[in-house]
């Protein structure tokens, strides 16, 4: 796997980009709160993806809440969160490797590696993936650090700490610049996204509990 090659990756940052870019308008409390189907999700699930009829959303015998349902067949059209796999490379020298984005939103900000699970991959597969595709970093994910909500993008992000088995970092037009942080050093004010940030935080309090927060 170390000498594949890095191809363009349509499922990795560009999924979150978007999804970021649509969760950016919406609340930023952390959901979760029972506030149903983000109104943007929603609105891409109009028909019935077995039959083609129309769905409708209602209260289905034997369910807790509503449902989107077609009233031809039956099909209900359950909606759930998707997982997003990323890792923070950690060097020999207790360093994590983050990438510089080089589009929006979040462009010149920081990000650790990820993107979207693939549906024949297991969770650990898929963060090595994500991570040798937008960093040229081969990694080994070791404990998750943190597993994070974010009910207003659907989605789930799990981080791994990984250490960096191989690979070289490898610049994209997606992520310009690869580079190690010492953990008094992480940019907190340029980080692109809050799992980022959370993961980040996460991190830093189990291999320096010594150091402050950052700033909030
Ligand atoms: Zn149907």
């Amino acid at each position: 796997m170390s000498d594949r090659p890095h191809p363009p990756n349509p499922h990795g940052l560009s999924d979150i980009r978007a999804i970021d870019e649509v969760a950016l308008e919406a609340p930023t409390v952390e959901a979760g709160a029972g506030r149903g189907v983000p109104t943007w999700l929603a609105a891409t699930l109009n028909y019935c993806s077995r039959c083609g009829a129309a769905l409708r959303l209602g209260l289905l015998p034997g369910e807790d809440r509503e449902r989107l349902a077609c009233e031809a067949c039956g099909y209900v059209a359950y909606v759930n969160p998707r997982l997003v796999v990323t890792t923070l490379p950690v060097t020999d020298a207790g360093e994590v490797m983050l990438l510089r984005r080089g589009i929006e939103p979040g462009r010149g900000l920081w990000a650790q590696p990820g993107g979207f699970m693939e549906i024949d991959e297991t969770v650990r597969e898929g963060a090595i993936r994500e991570t040798l595709e937008e960093t040229g970093l081969v990694v080994e994910p070791g404990e998750i650090v943190g597993l994070y909500t974010r009910s207003e993008a659907a989605i789930v992000v799990v981080a791994f700490v990984a250490r960096i088995v191989g690979g070289a970092p490898t610049a994209t037009p997606e992520a310009l610049e690869i580079r190690p942080f010492v953990p008094e050093a992480i940019p907190w004010r340029e980080i692109a996204f809050r799992t980022t940030e959370w993961a980040l935080r996460d991190w830093v309090r189990r291999v320096r509990p010594d150091l402050e927060d950052g700033p909030r």
